[in-house]
């Protein structure tokens, strides 16, 4: 009989969400999801899931080791630099493959009025003189960048309702976990008679539409930059990680035999 892999997979993505049940359909693999804990009721996913940080990256490279862990699966969002910079160091320490799922940046199309930044408090001072109404989607970490903006009102995006008041003085907050549609998207700004959108460069078709939308009705839009990537091996879709990964275990798909155990 075959080894069984295990895998790590480090998550919080809609990619991540779709690795691990690509990854259940192969035999021959056991797939641990981890996820920080920032969402309150994630979705289920296949396999195992752990929640919560590890404690650094000596507390990661053990519990690669500990674990037995034969890959670690860096599906995390391209703007999560901390986990992915402790990964990429702790999988060198313990001798741990890694593989970093990125999907690639938006690019700038014809009739998109982007304004590029490199991070939240950028993204506040360009909203000086640009619009009174904005629509922030950067989740709710990155909110008090925008908090000295008291004559901008702002519809803020989140997952899950607020627990405490948002640092902003003026602002309306709307439910929603993507993927989005433009029909929607088109609705809230039109409704909101909304001036500019502040967004991360999260890059994928899940929360484009937004992104769409503004370029339409002729909105500017404030792209924050990604920050730095460790380096390592990458692949910027679901299709070509499980591809790699089969590959590199030599594995099948689970059979009728398999699953009827
Ligand atoms: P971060 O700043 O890179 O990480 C902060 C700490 O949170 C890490 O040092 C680690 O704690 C813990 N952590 C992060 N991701 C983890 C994971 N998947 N499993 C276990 N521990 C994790 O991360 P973040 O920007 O706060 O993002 C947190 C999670 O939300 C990520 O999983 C990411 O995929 C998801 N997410 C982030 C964004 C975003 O814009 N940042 C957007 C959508 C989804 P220890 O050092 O204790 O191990």
């Amino acid at each position: 009989m075959s080894e069984l892999r295990r895998i790590l997979l480090l998550g919080g993505t809609e990619d991540s969400r779709a690795l691990a049940e690509g990854l259940s359909k192969f035999a021959g693999v056991e797939v641990v999801s981890s996820l920080a804990g920032r969402t309150e009721q994630p979705l289920a996913l296949p396999g195992s899931l752990r929640i919560g940080g590890f404690g650094g990256v000596e507390a990661l490279a053990r519990y690669l080791d500990e674990e037995h862990i034969d890959l670690l699966v860096d599906a995390t969002h391209p703007f999560a630099a901390r986990i992915s910079e402790n990964a990429e160091v702790a999988c060198r320490r313990s001798r741990t493959p890694r593989l970093v799922v990125q999907r690639q940046a938006w690019q700038a199309v014809e009739g998109d009025r982007w304004i590029r930044v490199p991070s939240a408090e950028a993204a506040a001072q360009a909203l000086h003189g640009l619009a009174k109404r904005v629509f922030v989607t950067v989740g709710r970490q990155e909110l008090s960048a925008f908090e000295a903006l008291r004559d901008i009102w702002f519809l803020v995006r989140m997952i899950d309702p607020p627990r405490q008041p948002l640092p902003l003085v003026q602002c309306h907050v709307v439910l929603g976990r993507g993927p989005f549609e433009e029909c929607g998207e088109r609705a809230l700004v039109q409704e909101h008679g909304i001036e500019a959108l502040v967004t991360k460069n999260s890059g994928g078709a899940a929360t484009y539409a937004k992104v769409a939308v503004a370029r339409d009705c002729g909105l500017p839009v404030v792209m924050i930059d990604r920050p730095f990537a460790p380096p390592g091996e990458t692949v910027d879709c679901v299709e070509d990680a499980l591809n790699r990964i089969a590959k590199m275990f030599h594995l099948g798909e689970r059979g009728p035999a398999h699953e009827a155990r």
